[in-house]
């Protein structure tokens, strides 16, 4: 039944995500291992693993995305939390009845070849919930 498996990543909206990968890096030992560009969220992310979770830096790929209004209106900071999930799609199903999705309750591509949903911070308790289910692609 537990269909939300853990705490995947926690997202922050960054300006400049290589002066903060720098950061991350230098500062706090943690190393980048992986950039991708997600156009269909409209971010460049870089990823630092740190022991089962993962802390996401997202630098916005222009001003007219989430994450550039998000920056624009509250700075940097805790943009999302990640959750890893199974069964995505019949859970955006049961979670949009409930009012709780943001947008058509459709999964849309997320990093690493997940399928990503985003849940409003109005009925998760102010933050904004991201629900990623992973790819089956092979490792490389
Ligand atoms: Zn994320």
């Amino acid at each position: 039944m537990p269909r939300v498996k853990k705490i995947d990543h926690v997202g922050i909206a960054v300006r400049d995500a290589e002066a903060a990968v720098r950061f991350y890096e230098e500062a706090l030992g943690l190393a980048a291992d992986h950039y991708e560009t997600v156009p269909a969220q409209g971010v460049k992310v870089a990823f630092l693993p740190l022991g089962e979770a993962t802390l996401e830096l997202l630098e916005p790929t222009g001003p007219d995305t989430p994450v550039g209004k998000y920056l624009d209106k509250r700075g940097e900071g805790i943009h999302h939390i990640c959750l890893e999930v199974e069964g995505l799609d019949e859970l955006l199903g049961e979670l949009s009845a409930r009012g709780a999705v943001i947008g058509s309750g459709a999964a849309a591509p997320g990093a690493h070849g997940s399928r990503v949903g985003f849940l409003h911070p109005k009925a998760t308790g102010g933050v904004l919930v991201e629900l990623a289910e992973k790819g089956h692609e092979p490792e490389t």
